[in-house]
């Protein structure tokens, strides 16, 4: 798939309408999945940018399936979402790591606890569902973390990334999810603007989108590491030899 790099992403965010975004991400999404056919998979954190992407998906092909990584520090409120989320959408697959780990690594070593209880099952999900393109939520306007990202990427060899609505902003998300009816954890209507377990999201009123996630550790703002660390296991396995 053609990797696009000379496009000005900052300029596109700003200057793109609502409309235009939409159309782009579907085509983005239907040319991947022209491309890689049923080796295309969603990957769903339960985030309203995940439900967007997965929404728009389904208007591309009803065929294309996901796979979501649940933890056991997800809020009450996530796992009742993600039960109905299964009911409406049977091909999804959940993929958890239930490996003992020590006792509130989330406080001690919050890098580690992602490692273990996110990029893991990340991992066994690409390799089990045979991917070749997996698709994210991921957007550039959502942190500081996220401003260096390309709509299609292949920074693991061999795995192509699609980020379909990197240039969207937080209020077209809403926009599009009120728009298509598709329904959010409960949790939003709390005040969060970002979700992840319970231990590390909090309601903050800061600019930073992503602010509430990991406050109070080094890792505040910051990434559980999907997007920033090695996710085909080929490629690990070639970097440890090396
Ligand atoms: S978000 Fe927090 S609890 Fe969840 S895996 Fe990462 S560090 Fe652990």
């Amino acid at each position: 798939m053609l990797i696009q790099k000379s496009e000005n992403t900052k300029e596109l965010v700003d200057n793109l309408n609502y409309a235009q975004k939409v159309e782009r991400s579907l085509q983005l999404i239907e040319d991947a999945y022209r491309e890689y056919g049923d080796n295309l998979v969603v990957a769903n954190s339960l985030g309203k940018d995940s439900l967007a992407v997965w929404d728009l998906a389904k208007k591309v092909n009803k065929n294309i399936s996901g796979f979501i990584v649940a933890t056991r520090f997800f809020p009450q409120e996530t796992l009742d979402f993600m039960e109905q989320e299964l009911e409406r959408f049977p091909e999804l697959e959940v993929y958890r790591n239930e490996e003992p780990i020590p006792d509130q690594l989330y406080k001690k070593d919050p890098d580690h606890c992602c490692e273990l209880l996110k990029i893991k099952p990340t991992r066994r999900a690409v390799e089990e569902m045979d991917v070749d393109c997996w698709v994210t939520g991921l957007r550039c306007t959502e942190g500081r973390t996220r401003t260096d990202y390309q709509e299609i990427e292949e920074r693991d060899k061999g795995l192509v990334k699609l980020n379909p609505i990197l240039l969207w902003k937080e209020r077209e998300v809403w926009q599009y999810l009120a728009l298509n009816n598709v329904k959010v954890n409960p949790l939003y209507a709390q005040g969060y603007r970002s979700l992840g377990c319970a231990p590390c999201s909090s309601i903050t009123t800061a600019d930073n989108e992503r602010a509430g996630r990991w406050q109070g550790t080094s890792k505040c703002g910051g990434e559980c590491g999907i997007h920033t660390r090695a996710i085909k296991i080929e490629k690990r396995l070639e970097e440890m030899v090396n």
